[in-house]
């Protein structure tokens, strides 16, 4: 039996790092689910394919290799990684990821590779549609200002001019619309454990999480 790892959450909550760290503590393969969507955006925006036409969406996820090695993204052998956490995907990849026709070929995707490897994946439906049947499942939350401060940090250790009022707006619009799109949107699954990390540090909801997998294991 294979073992599967589901961490939802709204943006920023910290998700990434933290399952990073659960994955390497439990020899996990970890998927950024978050990652394959800006994938969509960045190589839609690229070929300059707009949100309304879905087949010709469809025909590029078609094309897209999408591969994760140590926890980078892979495009056709390119490492995407710096150019898909780029502001400007941030503010285009949620509608994209609100099409029901590209959530179908990403979910596939996310599914085979739970079947292939053991995983931990993060990201909005994780829990509710992708893994539901996984034995662990993490809701993970922090408020809106906690947020957008550690992604300010983050894309500022980058080299990057970065306005912390811009992110906290983009982080709330983001939630907003991710939470009310029809299809799958975020929500917290009935059986997650839900966690406030807003003064917890990553070291704590790391412990956190890793003791009830070791319990449960
Ligand atoms: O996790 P991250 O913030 O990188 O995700 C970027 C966007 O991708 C989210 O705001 C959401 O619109 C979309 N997403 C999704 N379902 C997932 C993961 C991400 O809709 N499982």
């Amino acid at each position: 039996m294979r073992i599967s790892v589901a961490i939802d959450g709204p943006a920023g909550a910290g998700k990434s790092t933290i399952a990073k760290l659960v994955a390497k503590r439990f020899n996990l393969m970890y998927i950024n689910t978050g990652s394959m969507y800006r994938a969509v955006a960045l190589a839609a925006k690229e070929n300059n394919i707009d949100e309304n036409k879905i087949e010709d969406l469809c025909k590029l996820i078609d094309t897209m290799d999408m591969e994760f090695r140590d926890d980078d993204l892979f495009l056709n052998g390119e490492n995407i990684q710096d150019k898909i956490t780029m502001p400007e995907i941030s503010v285009i990849v949620s509608k994209y990821a609100a099409i029901k026709e590209v959530r179908e070929k990403l979910v596939k995707l996310q599914r085979e590779m739970s079947r292939k490897f053991d995983v931990i994946m993060d990201g909005r439906d994780i829990g509710t549609v992708v893994l539901k049947d996984s034995k662990f499942k993490f809701f993970l939350t922090a408020t809106a200002e906690a947020r957008a401060e550690r992604r300010y940090k983050e894309l500022k250790m980058r080299g990057l001019d970065v306005d912390y009022d811009t992110i906290l707006e983009d982080i709330i619009k983001r939630d907003y619309y991710d939470s009310h799109r029809e299809v799958d949107p975020l929500r917290k699954a009935e059986d997650a454990i839900e966690i406030d990390s807003t003064n917890l540090s990553i070291f704590e909801v790391t412990e956190k999480i890793s003791s009830i997998i070791e319990k449960n294991l």
